[in-house]
């Protein structure tokens, strides 16, 4: 039985510990000592790798020096033992592993998603999305493009609606305040506020997220909205939202939120 877990680490990342049986492996280690404690004298299997951000792998080395496991990620990143390209599929935990190019916030960013055998032929899909699809939110473009995010994000929301999205940091709150403000009309928004709201005051994550969620809410992913062109066009100053397409309109917000 497959368990994933977050670690937290720094102020707001979360390092996601995948269990099955007494194999583990963790994606992102930004830091290796929460990693050490939350295996409890368990050994470490394996490592993977979202994007080059030092708050992804800066547990890498210490990590690989204790346990010498094998590091699954972009080529270009130091200490990576077997490099992942868009496309390919491994197998992690006995379960195949696709890995999709999602550049934007880093041109290496990689997803990582995890198919686990259910009951019968079904499949649960879980998505490991690095600092590219945050729960009611998107990654900062600190290399990539507008159109390049738009493209990746778009590939992240085709997954099975029931898809469990594990982001890389505790930004929920602050999104969805954000959210709000773009799309006030939708109830979705206001709902899943307070369900948020009441975890963080219990000191609980409000992750993994769903596709299904992340559709309802993020505006990142519905820029098509009426409400949402309209909002991002009025706050940019433009006079027309039907003139502008959908890439456009996403890079409006995501300069809207870069100043929220
Ligand atoms: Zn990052």
């Amino acid at each position: 039985m497959l368990s994933i877990s977050p670690i937290p680490a720094f102020s707001d990342n979360y390092i996601w510990h995948l269990q099955q049986g007494d194999e583990h492996w963790v994606v992102d280690p930004g830091e290796a000592d929460p990693v050490i404690k939350a295996l409890q004298g368990a050994s470490l299997n394996g490592i993977l790798i979202t994007h080059h951000h030092p708050d992804h792998t800066g547990g890498i080395a210490p990590l690989v020096k204790k346990y010498q496991c094998p590091v699954l990620g972009p080529a270009s990143i130091a200490g990576v033992t077997t490099p992942l390209t868009g496309g390919g599929v491994v197998t992690v935990l006995g379960m195949p592993l696709g890995v999709c190019n999602i550049p934007g916030h880093t041109l290496d960013h990689l997803a990582l998603i995890l198919r686990e055998p259910v009951s019968g032929s079904s499949v649960q899909t879980h998505l490991f999305c690095g600092d590219t699809l945050f729960a009611a939110g998107c990654g900062r473009l600190f290399e990539g493009t507008p159109e390049q995010m738009f493209h990746s994000l778009a590939k992240l929301s085709a997954l099975d609606a029931t898809t469990r999205v594990y982001c890389a940091h505790e930004y929920t709150l602050d999104n969805l305040h954000f959210a709000n403000t773009v799309e006030p009309g939708n109830t979705a928004i206001a709902q899943r506020l307070a369900s948020c709201q009441a975890l963080r005051d219990a000191n609980e994550p409000t992750l993994p997220s769903t596709i299904a969620l992340e559709l309802a809410t993020n505006p990142f992913l519905r820029c098509k909205v009426p409400e949402i062109m309209k909002s991002a066009a009025r706050h940019a100053g433009h006079p027309n939202p039907s003139t502008l397409d959908q890439v456009a309109l996403f890079a409006l917000l995501r300069e809207w939120k870069d100043h929220f």
